[in-house]
């Protein structure tokens, strides 16, 4: 399998759905090696709980 992020073959990669608010025609599974995929998780933090239907306040 090949890591869609960094090109690499790697013995393991992950499926990856973009976040549903993402453009709509850019939604497809994508897939990354672990450590595109922690890379991503960490954006989707950053960027704002996308997953979450209750978006928690953020004090900071
Ligand atoms: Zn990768």
């Amino acid at each position: 399998m090949r890591c869609d992020t960094c090109k690499q073959e790697g013995p393991m990669v992950m499926r990856v759905m973009i976040a549903k608010d993402y453009n709509r025609s850019l939604a497809r599974p994508i897939f990354n090696c672990p450590e595109c995929f922690a890379q991503k998780e960490r954006s989707k933090q950053r960027a704002g709980a996308s997953g979450s239907e209750t978006p928690q306040p953020n004090a900071t």
